[in-house]
C-alpha cells in the first residue's frame, strides 16, 4: 500500500539516524489476519477476554486460549503476559494491560511505555522477530489517539534500534489511528488537498 510505503520511507529515517536495519511499519486492517511471529491484545486485568481487539482476538484464536489465559491468573497495568496463538495465524499473543485514561496526570504515559516494553521484553526471551501492536488503550480505554501513537512509535523504534532484526507493525484499525501515526511521523496528510481538488468533478 502507498501510504506504507510513505510511513515506510519516514521510518527509514529513523533507522539511518540510529544505523539499525530494524524497520517499523504502519498496516491498515484486522490484526487478528496478520501472519507474524507474535499479536499483541489490548487485554485487562483479568486476561478473560472483553471487547475491541480483545475481543477479536479471542473469537478468532478459539476457546484454547481462554484456557491458558485463565491459567495465568490476570496481569497488572503495563506488564505483559504471553501465550500461544492457537487458531491464529501468528504463534504467539502477548497480551498487555494498558492504562485507562484519567486525565494524563496518574502516571498514564509511564504506563503505557511499560506496556510496549513488557511486550518487548517478552518478544527478544521468545525469540520473536516480527509482532504486530494494536493501538494499546486508544479504544474503550480512552486514551487520546495521537499522544498513545506518539508513545508507540517512541518505544518502536528505541527497540528496533537495539534489535535489528525486529519488524514491528503498529497496525490500525481505523482511519484515525493511521493520521494519528501519520502526525506522529510528520508525513504529510495522504492525499494533498490540491490533488483532491484537481480530481473532484
Ligand atoms: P483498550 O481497552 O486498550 O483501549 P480496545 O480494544 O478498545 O483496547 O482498542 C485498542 C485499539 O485497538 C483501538 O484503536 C481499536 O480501534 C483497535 N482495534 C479494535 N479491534 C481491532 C482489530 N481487530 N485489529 C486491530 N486493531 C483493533
Amino acid at each position: 500500500m502507498c501510504l506504507s510505503q510513505v510511513a515506510y520511507l519516514q521510518l527509514s529515517r529513523i533507522r539511518l539516524i540510529t544505523m539499525c536495519p530494524g524497520t517499523i511499519a504502519l498496516k491498515m486492517g484486522d490484526i487478528t489476519a496478520l501472519k507474524v511471529d507474535a499479536i499483541v491484545n489490548a487485554a485487562n486485568n483479568s486476561l478473560l477476554g472483553g471487547g475491541g481487539v480483545d475481543g477479536a482476538i479471542h473469537s478468532a484464536a478459539g476457546p484454547e486460549l481462554l484456557e491458558e489465559c485463565r491459567s495465568i491468573g490476570g496481569c497488572p497495568t503495563g506488564e505483559a503476559r504471553i501465550t500461544r496463538g492457537y487458531r491464529l495465524p501468528a504463534h504467539w499473543v502477548i497480551h498487555t494491560v494498558g492504562p485507562i485514561w484519567r486525565g494524563g496526570s496518574h502516571g498514564e504515559d509511564d504506563l503505557l511505555a511499560c506496556c510496549y516494553r513488557s511486550c518487548f521484553a517478552l518478544a527478544e526471551q521468545h525469540g520473536i522477530k516480527s509482532i504486530a501492536f494494536p493501538a494499546i488503550s486508544a479504544g474503550a480505554y480512552g486514551f487520546p489517539m495521537d499522544r498513545a501513537c506518539r508513545i508507540a512509535l517512541r518505544e518502536m523504534a528505541s527497540f528496533i534500534e537495539k534489535d535489528c532484526s525486529a519488524e514491528v507493525f503498529a497496525v490500525c484499525f481505523s482511519q484515525r489511528a493511521y493520521q494519528s501515526y501519520q502526525n506522529a511521523l510528520n508525513l504529510p496528510p495522504a492525499i494533498p488537498r490540491d490533488r483532491s481538488r484537481q480530481s473532484s468533478p
